[in-house]
Formats: C-alpha cells, structure tokens, sequence
C-alpha cells in the first residue's frame, strides 16, 4: 500500500490497537479501523478525508469541509516542525525527572521513523512481519539481515528483539491455526514457540549475531507462568551455546512481557527470572476487561484509563523495583501524553512507543510537574471510574 501511494486506510473491521492499524500508524498512512458498513457506502472515484487523529472518515465531503480540513492538515503539519525541535532534547520533567523515551518497530523501514523522532533505542521490535508476509520462514541469516538496519541505525541505546508473537491476530499457516474459536486465547506467542524450538533457536542466534559485541536484549512475550519463562530462557541459552561465532555477547538481557492478567499477580516472581520488565498494555487491556483489541464494537470496553488497568501497571513497577530491575512499558498506553506522564509519576523507567508519538509525548513529559502528580497517584488511582481518571490526568497535562 505504501509504495503503490495509498494515502489513507478505512476498515471495516478492527480496533485502534490491531496489527494492522499498528502497521499503518508504522507507514505513516492515515487510518481508520472498524467503520461497519463502509465497503457499501463507497464507489470508485469517491473522494474521502480519512481523519485518523479523531478516527472519523467523510464521505464526499463539501467543498467547504475540505477546506477546512486542508487547513487542519496545516496546523498538524505546523504542530509536528514545532514538535521536532524536540528531537535531541531528553524527555526532562520540571522537576528534573527524565524519561527514556524508545521505538517500537514492526518494520526496518520503521527504524529511520525511530531515528526521526529521537528515540533512544529500540524498546520493541515486533518480529513478526517477515515471517507472516511468506510461505516459507524467513532463514536466520535473512533474519540478520533484517534487523541489521536497527542495530547499525543506533549503535546505543535498548535494542530488544521479541520472540516471534505468533497467532491471534497474526497467523502464519504453517505454524499457527486460524480455526480456533478464540484464537486470542489459543495456541500462540509463547505456549507456541515453545512447542517450536527451532524457530525460536534460529531467532535468538540471528539476534546474537546481528548485535555482535553490545547487550541485546530478548523479549519473551505472553508469559504466564515461571514455567514458561525458564523454558523460554533455557532454549534461548541453548541457542546461545550452539552458536559457533566469535566476537559476540552470548549475554543478552532477558525481559519478560506483562501482557497476561496472571502475570501481574506473579510479576515479583517473574522479576526475579528476568533482566528486565515490559508491560504490554494492549495485551494487558483486552484480557484484563475482556475486550478483544480486534472488535471495532468493543473498543470502548478497552479503555486505558480505567483504575483496574493502571493498578496493575503499578503494582507491576513496584514488583520490578522490589527486585532491582528495570520496568517499561511497550503497549500503546504510552503514546498517549496524559498517560505517559502518569506512568511516569508511577515510576516507570521507560516508555517504547511508535515513533511519531515520540515527540508529544516528549513535550507533555517536558511540561509536567512529576513529583506533584507522584503525590496524588494514590488518589488518581482510588478513582473507580475510567472517566474520573481521564478527566484529572487531562487537567493536569492539558489544563482542561
Ligand atoms: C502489547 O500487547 O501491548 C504489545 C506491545 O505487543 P503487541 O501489540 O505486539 O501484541
Ligand atoms: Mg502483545
């Protein structure tokens, strides 16, 4: 869609936290997910303004509504040269509390976004593409070629490759089974790889290989049990000792993923295996309030700000922090600036986002205030409704 000059995407189906919408957001093609119906509305040669900032797409538009969205499209364009006046300066509240602001990348072309935007590193890289584009699985030196573009493209910093996240939403035929009923809930991402310790061999030498001397760091996604994550951390020192190179770290840092409600209730345990900690709150949100990130019509169920949410995130830094190791978070949550300077206040070490959110987020971060909101996060937390919540975090950051 990109090469051939597609300039915006309208679903039918999907949410804003699909792979799909993530893919876009990562091409930088504006677009809107789960509009039902519209396939019946729309006729070749139909003129649309596809709004991805406020998720509303016109149809045929009058002259009049154009005008005032080129106009809009001016200030966002004017906002984003303001905004990337940033991109060298640290994510530094008033107070002197800095952020670690990274990139999640799903793409290698991502990583010159990442760059743009001044990330600090690669928090996530979504392995994922490669292998769900083909037939066939891409080979581990095809694989070094891949994600040789982040490594050279920031020489410091984060660079956190994840195991292959299969299934759910992303579904290769060979490995994966689309006929489940609940996929989401199926045979995926870890409970999977494990099962498929080849793949998962030849992923860990290619990222071994690709970062030769420096610390990677390898992201066990989907983790449930302590079980799983020493099975994982097992293979992946197997893998480690088969590699037959010289001049490599066979030291990467294990981080595991906090997706899965269970999780969160064991995180001191699941700290005390890991390196690190990285809550993925898209995960984290649908199975936590039972909305499927996939179903346009429960979105609203998904809702970031509500206190169940963050009370995990919260109980999860404090269970990293009580065992010494660093916690970030890697879900969308944190591309939104409210949040982000919550999750800051709570204590989160870093933040890895899509790249283009990077920048506001930065400025919001920037203009905050943290030890102030750090003292009222027992109370903004207390607030049973995710609308209360919303409502203070956006009169603190916003002023309204
Ligand atoms: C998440 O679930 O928050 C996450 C970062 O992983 P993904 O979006 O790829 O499922
Ligand atoms: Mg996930």
């Amino acid at each position: 869609l990109k090469v051939q000059g597609a300039l915006g995407i309208v679903t039918e189906r999907g949410g804003t936290t699909s792979h799909g919408a993530l893919l876009a957001r990562a091409m930088g093609i504006p677009a809107v997910t789960g509009v039902e119906g519209f396939t019946d509305s729309v006729h070749t040669g139909d003129e649309a303004i596809v709004d991805g900032t406020t998720g509303v797409v016109i149809l045929r538009p009058s002259a009049r509504t154009v005008v005032r969205y080129r106009r809009r499209a001016e200030e966002l364009a004017a906002t984003r040269s303001r905004l990337d006046q940033l991109r060298d300066k640290p994510a530094k509240s008033k107070d002197g509390v800095t952020l670690t602001l990274l990139a999640n990348v799903s793409l290698a072309s991502e990583v010159r976004q990442a760059v743009l935007y001044g990330a600090e590193g690669i928090g996530l890289y979504r392995t994922e593409f490669p292998f769900i584009i083909r037939e066939d699985f891409p080979t581990r030196e095809e694989q070094v070629n891949i994600y040789r573009r982040a490594v050279s493209s920031f020489p410091e910093g984060p660079m956190n490759f994840r195991i292959l996240d299969i299934g759910g939403d992303k579904h290769h035929p060979r490995i994966s089974r689309p006929d489940e009923t609940n996929p989401v809930l199926g045979y995926r991402s870890i409970r999977l790889i494990l099962d498929h310790p080849k793949i998962l061999k030849e992923q860990v030498q290619a990222f071994v290989l690709v970062g030769g001397e420096r610390t990677i760091g390898i992201l066990v996604p989907m983790v449930a049990t302590v079980g799983e994550l020493r099975k994982a951390k097992a293979l992946i020192a197997e893998a480690i000792d088969d590699l037959d190179a010289d001049s490599i770290n066979r030291n990467p840092r294990i981080g595991a993923m906090i997706e899965v409600p269970a999780a969160v209730e064991i995180a001191l345990e699941l700290a005390r295996e890991a390196d690190f900690i990285s809550i993925g709150s898209n995960d984290l949100i649908q199975f936590t309030l039972a909305a499927d990130r996939e179903n346009s019509r429960v979105a609203a169920f998904g809702d970031p700000y509500h206190p169940a949410i963050l009370r995990m995130i919260r109980r999860t830094i404090v269970a990293a922090h009580d065992v010494g190791i660093p916690v970030g978070c890697c879900g969308e949550i944190g591309a939104d600036p409210a949040l982000a300077v919550l999750l800051t206040a709570m204590g989160i070490d870093n933040i890895s986002l899509t790249p283009s959110a990077i920048p506001p987020v930065k400025e919001a971060i920037q203009d905050s205030n943290i030890e102030t909101v750090r003292q009222r996060t027992g109370e903004i937390l207390g607030l049973a409704e995710p609308d209360a919540i919303r409502e203070v975090m956006h009169e603190i950051v916003y002023g309204r």
